[in-house]
C-alpha cells in the first residue's frame, strides 16, 4: 500500500479483521501495540449489539490483543446516542441483549414495556413470540423503529446463526415499516465513532474485511478505506464482493503486517 498521507485515526473492525472466533489473526496484537506506542487514535467498531464494551474488551485481551472498554464502539452505543440526540427522553422498548440494555441505560433513556416512542432492536437469542408481537404492535401504533445492525447471519460455534437483520425481517414484514439502520453499512455508527475519536472523516481510515459493511460504511461517512483479505474478503473473491457492494476500497492489503510496515 502507498497512500500519500498517514491517518490521524483508525476505525478498526473486529471479526475477520482482528480475530476469527476466539483466535487472534496474525499481526493484530502488534498492530494495536504499535498504534498505542505512536499515540495514533483508534476505536474498535463493531456491528455486534449483544455484548457490552467491557465484554468485548475482555474477549480481545484473552486473545492477546490490548484493549479497554473505552476503545470499543458498538452499534448499541451508537443507537442509544442516536436516540438520545434525536428525541431527548424518548421512552424505549428494547428487543436485545445485555449490550443494548446497558447502552440504553448508560444514555439515561427510560426503558418501558408500554406506549414507547421508539422500538430499538438488535439480536436477542432469548426472543419470544410474545416480545415480537409487542414490538410489532408498538411499531404499528406509531413508535419509531430503529435497528442496531442489519447483519442477516453471524458466525457461531455451531456455524452461521440468524442475526439482528433476520429478526428485523419479521418485524418489517409484520409492521410494513422499514427501520432506521445504525450499524455498518450505515454512516450513523461511523459518525458516532468519529465523534468519539475526535477526528474528521478525511483524516481517518476504516480497516475491515467486509466490502458490503466496512468499506461501504467508510464510503458513506467520507473516511478512507482499507480492505484486509483475512476474513470474508479473500484474494479469490474480493473483486466480486466489492462489485456486489458497489464500492471500491482505497487500499487492499493481504494481512495486518502490511499495515504495520506501512506505518514504518
Ligand atoms: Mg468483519
Amino acid at each position: 500500500m502507498s497512500p500519500a498521507e498517514k491517518p490521524s485515526g483508525l476505525l478498526i473492525d473486529l471479526d475477520g479483521t482482528l480475530y476469527h472466533g476466539n483466535i487472534m489473526i496474525e499481526g493484530a496484537d502488534s498492530l494495536i501495540s504499535m498504534l498505542r506506542q505512536r499515540e495514533i487514535r483508534y476505536l474498535f467498531v463493531t456491528n455486534n449489539s449483544s455484548a457490552t464494551p467491557e465484554t468485548v474488551a475482555n474477549r480481545l485481551r484473552e486473545m492477546g490483543i490490548p484493549a479497554e472498554a473505552d476503545d470499543v464502539c458498538t452499534s448499541s452505543q451508537a443507537a442509544a446516542a442516536y436516540i438520545a440526540q434525536e428525541m431527548n427522553e424518548a421512552r424505549v422498548f428494547p428487543v436485545g441483549e445485555a449490550g443494548l440494555l446497558d447502552a440504553l441505560s448508560k444514555a439515561g433513556l427510560p426503558i418501558v414495556e408500554d406506549e414507547p416512542d421508539i422500538v430499538v432492536q438488535g439480536i436477542d437469542r432469548q426472543l419470544t413470540y410474545e416480545r415480537i408481537a409487542a414490538a410489532v404492535r408498538h411499531i404499528r401504533s406509531g413508535a419509531r423503529y430503529i435497528l442496531t445492525n442489519p447483519d442477516v447471519l453471524l458466525p457461531s460455534d455451531t456455524g452461521l446463526i440468524p442475526g439482528a437483520g433476520s429478526i428485523s425481517a419479521i418485524l418489517q414484514k409484520a409492521s410494513g415499516i422499514s427501520p432506521t439502520v445504525i450499524g455498518k453499512p450505515s454512516a450513523i455508527l461511523m459518525n458516532y465513532a468519529l465523534e468519539r475519536l475526535g477526528r474528521k472523516a478525511e483524516d481517518v481510515w476504516v480497516i475491515g474485511d467486509n466490502p458490503a459493511t466496512d468499506i461501504a460504511a467508510a464510503q458513506a461517512s467520507g473516511c478512507r478505506s482499507v480492505l484486509v483479505l483475512t476474513g470474508l474478503a479473500t484474494e479469490a473473491n474480493y473483486k466480486d464482493l466489492l462489485q456486489q457492494a458497489g464500492c471500491s476500497a482505497d487500499e487492499i492489503i493481504t494481512d495486518l503486517h502490511q499495515l504495520i510496515r506501512w506505518f514504518g
